[in-house]
């Protein structure tokens, strides 16, 4: 069984739409497939009618865009209820906080003598729930500024880069307890990675972090050397955490990251479905199911 639980279609900043990815991930002989758009369940309904057609089993999340001590962290929760008032307030205030954040962005780059319209940036965000950096790195690449995505990170877009602009993160460990609250489970999403350079997620925090609702580490992610997974891996076994592994497919929007490129074990797999099942019984809401073809 092939198991890829963190990819994003073109409701977040992937380039497939939700259909689409469905198809593909088919089409890679992928038999369970996790949709983690940023901070939107835009995409749910579309993946939800496809996975049928496609055969493919389809486990709805999202990845939540989060702040511990003032650094990035990402967040997968899967199987939320997407109706849970506190869930869907603070995801709307990631959201805007995004879309708020893209003017003050072109601004820093007109400053570097860049010159890009927010309508350019709005064409090429399409159906996504908000405009991101990955949409301006996009125009970027239009414009022949950068060669690709990656490099527009590298370059101006990321947190060190000369057009970076902060913006509104969710505090992770309240996002633990909302997305316990709306019945889901929690990963948190490469965390190693090392554009997050962010060194105090440590075995300890990990510990302390599931106390506070935490379930899972995604271990194998294309941002993870081997040694890195290993360690990790270790943390995951010593702590009784589910260690999942994933592609974090984005279509063209990244490359190196294609769809089954990492997996998560059956076994890992099914204990993360166990604690979804526990943890919705547990909240009383009325959560996603898994949707076996
Ligand atoms: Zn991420
Ligand atoms: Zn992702």
């Amino acid at each position: 069984m092939r198991i890829d639980l963190h990819t994003h279609s073109d409701r977040s900043d992937g380039t497939d739409p939700p259909r689409l990815l469905m198809r593909r991930a088919r089409e890679a002989g992928l038999d369970v497939l996790g949709l983690t758009d940023h901070d939107t369940t835009a995409g749910w309904a579309e993946a939800a009618e496809a996975a049928a057609e496609e055969g493919v089993t389809l486990v709805r999340g999202l990845e939540i865009s989060c702040e511990l001590e003032g650094h990035g962290v990402h967040l997968t929760a899967y199987l939320p209820d997407p109706t849970y008032e506190p869930l869907v307030e603070e995801l709307q205030r990631v959201l805007d906080g995004r879309n708020a954040r893209l003017p003050a962005t072109l601004e820093r780059l007109r400053d570097l003598g860049i010159d890009i319209e927010e309508e350019d940036v709005r064409r090429l965000a399409g159906d996504a729930a908000a405009m991101g950096r990955p949409h301006v790195a996009d125009a970027l690449v239009k414009k022949g500024v950068v060669s690709h995505r990656g490099e527009a990170f590298n370059t101006l877009l990321g947190s060190n880069g000369p057009a970076y602009v902060p913006r509104y993160a969710a505090p992770l460990e309240a996002m633990l307890h909302t997305v316990r609250d709306a019945g889901g489970v929690s990963v948190i999403a490469h965390p190693w990675a090392k554009r997050h350079n962010f060194g105090a997620l440590d075995e300890a925090r990990f510990a302390a972090l599931k106390e506070e609702g935490l379930h899972g580490i995604e271990v194998d992610h294309q941002d993870h050397d081997e040694p890195t997974r290993e360690r990790l891996r270790a943390i995951a076994r010593n702590l009784g955490l589910v260690a999942t592994g994933s592609s974090d497919y984005h279509g063209a929007g990244k490359r190196d990251h294609d769809l089954g490129c990492n997996t998560t074990a059956p076994e890992e797999y099914e204990r993360l479905l166990a604690l979804a099942e526990a943890a919705a019984d547990a909240s009383g809401r009325k959560t996603p199911e898994v949707l076996v073809p």
